[in-house]
């Protein structure tokens, strides 16, 4: 539990801003090496968040945190997932079990507002402070050794004042401290925008691919199904900004307009209605120019995010909270192995955005999508894809030679139909650009 000093301020460890994923873990691991851990967050569980496909290298860290059981209680089991491009007819199926380590094959499909419950109550459980309905408005990083000061603002305006040894900034989206330091950055190599909503009545497959997340391609981006295990099934449209700029009726009536350009999409949806409000989200690729300095890090979203289409943010803001945790305990309790613990923090942070960005700009491209609904195992290029798309990108599985292969094999036929590569590079230019 936090202590009160004589001046009304309020003194903790480790302060983190933001229960979701990444903030819950890192509350959860910090107060289990014993420290005294206050998690502030703005809303109140259950609440509603995107970003319901988690990928099978998560489940290692569920089992960590203690929550797995709990975890497969609420969630739907995803096996895999299916390319389908339409206007070639064209389907790939994946099995996570034909990845390169074969001990991952399947993930969960869940609803995040019970998902990130679990893990907040979790931090608590493993004595954590969870102060739920209170912002963090503000920060003083301090000078040199001076602690960091925060500024909370409960629900009826009433502000706090906090001193923590170290901060962890887990605020999502919304980027507190990126914002505060100025570090935050556009992606320049990548820009889109999202609607959403939930359906009930979807039609979906039988068997072990009931679970299977379904990306189809369409003329202004891609799409997304996800079922989920009460019955309900998450769809959204990733589009190009340009696209959802070119709204001229209400947000629900376009959403169901643009899944009317995808027949096969359609076609599931068919018999099925509209459960939710219907959201609509622009710009997310960004990233910040630090993770972390005196007293503080930056994880999960609150350091970065490119897209969802390989399912990844989860799972890079959950490991990231892992990483970040060493790191943090390192500073607190073992100076002399903070610098090397940040310095890993910081590669950790870096690499895993980068890894999927290479796929994540190219995923629209001729080139990547004849790839994707052809894979070949030539070099285990195959076993190396699906390994990057269960997440397994931090172990010692050794699949980087394989992507590597891929991603040559990818450029030679980029360079073998010059036209087509041109106009894709064209037309990449064009749906970036900021609207
Ligand atoms: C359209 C879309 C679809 C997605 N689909 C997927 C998917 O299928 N699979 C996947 O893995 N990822 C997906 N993601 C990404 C995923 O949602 C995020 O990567 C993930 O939620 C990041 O976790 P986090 O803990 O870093 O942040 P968040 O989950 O956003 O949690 C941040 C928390 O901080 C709180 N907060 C913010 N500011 C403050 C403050 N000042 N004070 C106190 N509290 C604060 C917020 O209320 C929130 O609860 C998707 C993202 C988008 C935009």
């Amino acid at each position: 539990m936090s202590g009160r000093s004589g001046s009304g301020v309020q003194a903790t460890d480790v302060l983190v801003v933001g229960g979701g994923p990444a903030g819950s873990t890192a509350a959860a691991l910090l107060a289990r090496k014993g420290y005294r851990v206050t998690l502030i967050e703005k809303a109140r569980h259950p609440r509603f968040h995107i970003g319901e496909s988690l990928l099978p290298a998560n489940l290692p860290l569920l089992e960590r945190l203690g929550v797995a059981q709990q975890v497969r209680e609420i969630g739907m089991q995803k096996w895999g997932a299916e390319f389908i491009c339409p206007r070639e007819r064209r389907q790939q199926d994946y099995r996570f079990c034909e990845a390169w380590n074969k001990s991952m094959p399947y993930a969960y499909q869940v609803r995040r507002s019970e998902f990130d419950r679990i893990l907040i109550h979790n931090a608590a459980r493993l004595g954590a402070e969870v102060i739920e309905g209170a912002r963090v408005s503000a920060v003083d990083l301090g000078q040199q050794s001076a602690p960091i000061t925060v500024q909370v603002q409960a629900e009826d305006g009433a502000v706090s004042t906090w001193r923590a040894r170290f901060l962890v900034d887990a605020s999502g989206r919304d980027t507190f401290l990126a914002n505060t330091l100025q570090s935050k950055r556009r992606n320049r190599q990548h820009n889109s925008a999202a609607l959403f909503g939930h359906f009930s009545g979807a039609r979906r497959h039988a068997g072990e691919r009931e679970g299977h997340i379904s990306i189809y391609w369409f003329d202004h981006g891609w799409f997304w199904f996800i079922p989920l295990s009460d019955g309900a099934t998450s769809v959204g449209a990733v589009v190009w900004p340009y696209y959802l700029k070119s709204r001229s009726v209400p947000v629900h009536e376009f959403f169901l307009a643009t899944i009317a350009l995808c027949p096969p999409l359609a076609q599931r949806l068919a018999n099925a209605t509209l459960t939710t409000e219907v959201e609509a989200t622009g710009n997310y690729s960004y990233s910040s120019t630090r993770s972390h300095g005196e007293g503080y890090l930056l994880l999960g979203d609150a350091y970065a995010f490119i897209d969802p289409v390989f399912s990844s943010g989860v799972m890079l803001a959950m490991n990231s909270a892992f990483v970040g945790a060493d790191a943090v305990d390192a500073c607190l309790r073992a100076p002399a192995r903070a610098r090397a613990a940040l310095r890993e923090f910081d590669r950790s942070m870096r690499s895993g955005p980068r890894e999927f960005s290479w796929f994540i700009y190219r995923v629209t491209t001729p080139a990547m999508r004849e790839m994707l609904l052809a894979p070949r195992n030539l070099l285990r290029m195959k076993e190396a894809l699906l390994s990057l798309l269960a997440g397994d990108i931090f172990g010692s599985t050794p699949i980087w030679k394989s992507v590597r292969a891929f991603k040559m094999t990818y450029r030679l036929s980029s360079l073998l139909h010059p036209r087509r590569s041109a106009r894709a590079a064209r037309r990449h230019s064009i749906n970036i650009r900021p609207v």
